[in-house]
């Protein structure tokens, strides 16, 4: 099953990535997370990527392009994926899309995770994540068992450095501009699936497993 999360920045499209990943067993592909562990190890794609992301700016597509065709090619995605993040513009999505044409393949699902703007704002200034694994936590929606700590590897949880309201802002205006004309392309497309955001977290899941098992 391949599938595409859509949804603005802090809508919970990582927070479900991770339980589609986990309840029908493929790889949760997170191109944000891919670019933080360049940033902190430090390599030459991440030096680059850091100076967009610092500013809530999209990463060039010709970046992005090469870093997720290189990690489909890895034998985890044998039996399909569910991307986070990506993509997130328009030349990003038919690239995929050429990408899957020319394998005789093509996405399943693109679920797009429907929060409006005045709860987001909330959502990022609560949210804490760790470095070391990636685990995604809300100080009042999703707290962690022990404060500050990361549930699934004890890391020290933290605060992302493009979550402040400045950025947020920012990247709301980005994935307006950017991003949300994916959701026509991906109903042009026959694929789109629609879910109210703002539910808890377990609702969301619920109505996004009632699409999939359909
Ligand atoms: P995205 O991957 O879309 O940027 P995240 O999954 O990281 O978003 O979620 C953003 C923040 O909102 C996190 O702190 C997360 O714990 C919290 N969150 C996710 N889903 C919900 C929900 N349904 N209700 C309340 N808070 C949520
Ligand atoms: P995310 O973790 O999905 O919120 O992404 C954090 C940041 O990484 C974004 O604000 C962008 O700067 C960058 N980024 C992640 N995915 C992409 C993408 N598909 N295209 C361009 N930039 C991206």
């Amino acid at each position: 099953m391949k599938i595409v999360m859509l949804g603005a920045p802090g809508a919970g499209k990582g927070t479900q990535a991770k339980m589609i990943a986990a309840e029908y067993g493929i790889p949760h592909i997170s191109t944000g997370d891919i670019f933080r562990a360049n940033i902190k190890e430090g390599t030459e794609l991440g030096v680059k990527a850091k100076a967009y992301m610092d500013q809530g700016l999209l990463v060039p597509d010709s970046l992005t392009l090469e870093l997720i065709m290189d990690r489909f090619t890895k034998d985890d995605c044998a039996n399909g994926y569910v991307l986070d993040g990506f993509p997130r513009t328009i030349a990003q999505a038919e690239a995929l899309t050429a990408s899957l044409k020319e394998q005789g393949d093509a996405l399943d699902y693109a679920i797009d995770v429907d929060v409006p703007d005045e709860s987001i704002v909330n959502r990022m200034s609560g949210r804490r994540a760790c470095i070391a694994c990636g685990g995604t936590y809300h100080i009042v929606f999703n707290p962690p068992k022990k404060e500050g700590i990361c549930d699934l590897c004890g890391g020290e949880l933290t605060i992302r450095k493009d979550d402040v309201p400045e950025t947020v802002q920012k990247r709301l205006n980005v994935y307006h501009e950017q991003t949300q004309p994916l959701i026509d392309y991906y109903n042009g497309e026959g694929i789109l699936r629609t879910v109210d955001g703002t539910q808890e977290v377990a609702e969301v899941f619920e109505s996004i497993k009632a699409f999939l098992n359909a």
